[in-house]
């Protein structure tokens, strides 16, 4: 059976495009798995990834080089927004076109990965 890549191994976008807010409750401190070392308050309520608050935006954890090879350096401890995030989605394009990369527009593309980089993509929707 063949092992079929996602398009998030050489994408990463996402990891550097949106504030990543998540409950405090999913810090290791308090009882969860996200590593507190990478996290800041944001309030009372939620922490927030490291380098997602300020422009330019790339998450902390994020490993490699979007739009080539990224790695998500907590992956099996990382929080609940970054595992719900949905791959193809109108995020993930948005994301995407950020940094120059076609959104994913069908099925083949998340299972293969092989949208190419098109640079004459516009940067804001
Ligand atoms: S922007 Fe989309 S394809 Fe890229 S890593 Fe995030 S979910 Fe995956
Ligand atoms: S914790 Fe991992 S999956 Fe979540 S934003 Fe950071 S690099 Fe991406």
């Amino acid at each position: 059976m063949a092992t079929f890549m996602s398009a998030c191994e050489s994408c990463g976008a996402c990891c550097a495009f949106f504030r990543v807010d998540f409950s405090i409750y999913e810090l290791q401190s308090l009882g969860g798995t996200v590593p507190d070392e990478l996290a800041e308050e944001f309030n009372g309520n939620h922490a927030r990834m490291c380098g997602t608050n300020a422009m330019p935006r790339r998450c902390d954890a994020l490993a490699g080089t979007i739009g080539k090879q990224v790695g998500c350096s907590i992956y099996e401890s990382r929080s609940t927004p970054c595992r719900e995030f949905p791959e193809a989605s109108e995020g993930c394009a948005r994301a995407r076109l950020s940094y120059g990369l076609a959104p994913l527009n069908n099925p083949f593309d998340a299972l293969f990965g092989t949208t190419p980089a098109i640079d004459s993509w516009p940067t804001t929707l």
